[in-house]
C-alpha cells in the first residue's frame, strides 16, 4: 500500500471535513451541509462515508476524495494536501531524496522553494522586513494574502542567502546555477537579491522556479528577475498561474497583465483568472500554457502600450496559434474534430496612469466593465489604425491597406476573415473582391498546428478503491508518447482518486514522460511506478489509438454513472425521511446535471426509453 492509500485507510473523511465543516450533518447514511465552494442557502454538499468520497449537487458541481478536498478547501497543492493530511493520519511522508541521482532540474526546483521559504520568513521575523511589510500595505496586500503568495524580504546582505542555504547542505555551484548566487570573476558569489521585496514565481504545478524581486529603496533596476536557468524561462512563465490554473478554466477566460502586484491584487478581490507576463510581450508560449486551459484571452494593456502599433502586432503574431484550433470534441457518435470557432484575444485598455491593481482597489466593478467591453485584438487595431489616418486621403487609404490587410490575412478562419475582408473593404472604398485578391499575396506562412487539449472543467468525481480503469488508462498515456494527441477528450474528473488525478494531471503538463518521474511528488512514485510497470502485451499502431479511445469512453460512462448514483441514494433517503424540500432541490439538481452530462448520456436515456416504449 503506497502513502496516499494508507493516509485515506486511517482518515474517515466525515471526521476530515467536519473538522472543517462544523456544520456537517447527517443525513440518511450520509452527511450534508452548506457547500464551502459556492454561496447557497439549501445544502447540497454531501459527504459518502461509503464512498469516501464528498460531492457538491449545487452551482458549483465539485467533489472528489479527500485530497481533494483539503486542496480546494485550503487552496492548497496536493503536496500541502498530503502534508496536512499525513500530520493527521500519522504517516511518515517520503521525502524528497537529495542524494545523486535526483534531476539536476528537481535539485534547483528544491533549492529555489528552499529560498523562497527563508524569504518568506525574513519578511516577517526581520528587522528589515518592515519595510518590505509597509510597502505591501501601502500597495493594499493583506497579510493572509503575503502568505499566500509566500511573498518575501531579501535581507540588506550580500551573503545572508548564501550562507543560509549552504548551511542546509547546497553548494555554491549550485546556488548560482539555480541563479540566486551572482559569480564573482575570477572566483566567489554573491547574493544577487538584497533589500527587495521578493515575488516566488511558481510553474502551473506550484513549484518555484524562479523570483521577481522589487526594490525597496532607489536601487535600479527597480524590478529584477531571477536569471534564465535550467528550469526558469521568462518567456513561458505566466506569474499567477499555479492559483490561476482552474478559475481559468473554470470561467473560460485568461485575463494577462503584466505586474507581479497587478495579479496578487486581482486574486486578493476575487478576480482569480489573472497571470502576468514576466515584463516581456506575450510570446506563443504564453499563449500556449493558456490555451491548454481556455480558448479566451483578455491582454490587459496600459493607455501607453495599447496605443502602440508596433503592441498590437505583436499580440497577434503570438495569438496566431490562438484563432482556429482543431479540438477532439466527445459525443454521441464518439471523437470528432471541431474548429473552435470562439477561440479570440480581446483588448482591455487600462485608464491612462492606471494599473490593473490600481483599477481593482478603487473599484472591482470598474474592472469587470473593462473586462466585459474589452474588443476583439482585430477590431482595437483597426480603430487604432483609423483614428491616425484620414481615410478620405489616397496614401492614407493605401498606409490602411498595408497594416490592416497583413492582419486580416492571418486571421485563420474563413467567417471572421472574411467579416474582416468586408470591413476593410468598407473602410477604404475597395471592392471585396479586390481586397480578397491582395490578400493571397500578404499572407504570412502559416505555422504548423498541433491538436490542443479540450479544455475541461467542473472537477466532479465518485471513489472507488483501487482504480483499475483510470490506472489503464495512464498507463497508456505513459507507455504510448504518441497518444498525447488523442487524449483531447481525458478530463481531470474522470479520475475519481486525487493520486491519479496528479499523476494525470503531471502527465498533461510534462514535456515528456521522462520528466515526470521528477517532477511528481516523490509520494507519488510508487504509484506511478505502479502504474507503468504493468506487464501488457503491447500495442501497436491503430490499436493503441482504439485502446486509448474504449478507456476514456467508459471513464466517461463511469462518471456519469456514479453521479447519477449518487444522485439516487440522496434522493431516496430524502423520500423516506419525507423532506419535500431538500427533495425538490436534488431533484432541480438533477435536471440540471442530466443537462451538463451531454449527449453520450441523453442519447443512451433515450435508446433506453425506446427500449421500455
Ligand atoms: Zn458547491
Amino acid at each position: 500500500m503506497d502513502t496516499v492509500d494508507e493516509i485515506k485507510q486511517r482518515l474517515d473523511i466525515v471526521q476530515v471535513i467536519s473538522g472543517y465543516l462544523p456544520g456537517l450533518k447527517k443525513s440518511g447514511r450520509n452527511f450534508k451541509a452548506v457547500c464551502p465552494f459556492h454561496s447557497e442557502k439549501t445544502p447540497s454538499f454531501f459527504v459518502f462515508p461509503d464512498r469516501q468520497s464528498w460531492h457538491c449537487f449545487g452551482a458549483c458541481g465539485t467533489g472528489g476524495d479527500v485530497f481533494a478536498f483539503v486542496m480546494r478547501q485550503e487552496g492548497v497543492d496536493f503536496k500541502d494536501a498530503l502534508t496536512i493530511l499525513a500530520g493527521k493520519a500519522g504517516v511518515p511522508l517520503v521525502q524528497p531524496r537529495i542524494e545523486e541521482g535526483q534531476s539536476e532540474a528537481g535539485r534547483l526546483r528544491q533549492i529555489n522553494d528552499a529560498a523562497a521559504g527563508y524569504f518568506h520568513h525574513l519578511l516577517f521575523h526581520s528587522a528589515g522586513g518592515q519595510r518590505a511589510r509597509d510597502y505591501l500595505q501601502k500597495r493594499g496586500v493583506w497579510e493572509q494574502t503575503a502568505r499566500r503568495f509566500q511573498l518575501g524580504y531579501s535581507l540588506d546582505s550580500w551573503d545572508s542567502l548564501r550562507l543560509e542555504l549552504m548551511k542546509r547542505g547546497y553548494h555554491e555551484k549550485e546556488l548560482v546555477a539555480a541563479g540566486l548566487l551572482v559569480q564573482k570573476e575570477p572566483e566567489g558569489s554573491y547574493d544577487r537579491f538584497r533589500q527587495r521585496l521578493m515575488f516566488p514565481i511558481r510553474d502551473a504545478s506550484g513549484r518555484v522556479i524562479g523570483f521577481g524581486a522589487r526594490a525597496l529603496d532607489d536601487s535600479e533596476p527597480k524590478y529584477l528577475n531571477s536569471p534564465q536557468t535550467l528550469i526558469f524561462d521568462k518567456s513561458s512563465t505566466l506569474y499567477g498561474i499555479d492559483f490561476a490554473r482552474e478559475p481559468i478554466r473554470k470561467q473560460n477566460v485568461a485575463v494577462v497583465v503584466e505586474g507581479y502586484m497587478d495579479v496578487i491584487v486581482a486574486h486578493q478581490h476575487g478576480f482569480a483568472n489573472v497571470v502576468a507576463s514576466l515584463g516581456t510581450a506575450l510570446t506563443e508560449k504564453h499563449v500556449g500554457i493558456v490555451k491548454k486551459l481556455t480558448n479566451h484571452l483578455v491582454l490587459a494593456l496600459d493607455a501607453d502600450a495599447a496605443g502602440k502599433m508596433a503592441t498590437l502586432r505583436g499580440i497577434q503574431v503570438a495569438g496566431l496559434t490562438f484563432d482556429q484550433k482543431v479540438v477532439p470534441v466527445p459525443t454521441s457518435a464518439g471523437l470528432v474534430t471541431r474548429e473552435q470557432l470562439d477561440a479570440q484575444i480581446r483588448v482591455m485598455v487600462l485608464p491612462a496612469g492606471q494599473d490593473p491593481d490600481d483599477v481593482i482597489r478603487q473599484s472591482p466593478g470598474e474592472w469587470e466593465r473593462l473586462l466585459a467591453e474589452a474588443p476583439p485584438v482585430v477590431d482595437y487595431t483597426f480603430d487604432l489604425v483609423v483614428s491616425r489616418l484620414d481615410v478620405n486621403k489616397v496614401e492614407d487609404k493605401t498606409q490602411a491597406m498595408s497594416q490592416l490587410l497583413p492582419l486580416v490575412a492571418q486571421i485563420q478562419h474563413p467567417v471572421r476573415q472574411a467579416h474582416y475582408v468586408q470591413k476593410l473593404a468598407r473602410m477604404v472604398g475597395l471592392d471585396e473582391k479586390k481586397v480578397y485578391a491582395e490578400l493571397a499575396p500578404a499572407a504570412a506562412p502559416r505555422p504548423r498546428r498541433e491538436a490542443g487539449l479540450a479544455p475541461d472543467s467542473r472537477p466532479a468525481a465518485p471513489a472507488p478503491p483501487g482504480d483499475l480503469l483510470a490506472g489503464y488508462c495512464l498507463y497508456l498515456l505513459l507507455t504510448y508518447p504518441d497518444l498525447r494527441d488523442q487524449a483531447g477528450d481525458l478530463r481531470v474528473e474522470y479520475f475519481p482518486q486525487t493520486k491519479d488525478r496528479e499523476v494525470f494531471l503531471a502527465w498533461r503538463d510534462a514535456g515528456d514522460a521522462g520528466t515526470l518521474r521528477g517532477a511528481i511528488d516523490p509520494n507519488l512514485v510508487e504509484h506511478l511506478d505502479s502504474i507503468t510497470s504493468r506487464s501488457l502485451p503491447p500495442l501497436h499502431g491503430s490499436e493503441q489509438q482504439t485502446a486509448l479511445r474504449q478507456c476514456s469512453n467508459r471513464l466517461r460512462e463511469r462518471w456519469l454513472k456514479d453521479l447519477k448514483a449518487k444522485e439516487q441514494v440522496l434522493i431516496s433517503e430524502l423520500e423516506a425521511a419525507g423532506k419535500p424540500t431538500d427533495l425538490q432541490q436534488i431533484q432541480e439538481s438533477a435536471v440540471k446535471l442530466n443537462a451538463q452530462l451531454g449527449e453520450v448520456f441523453l442519447h443512451g436515456k433515450e435508446k433506453r426509453k425506446r427500449a421500455r416504449d
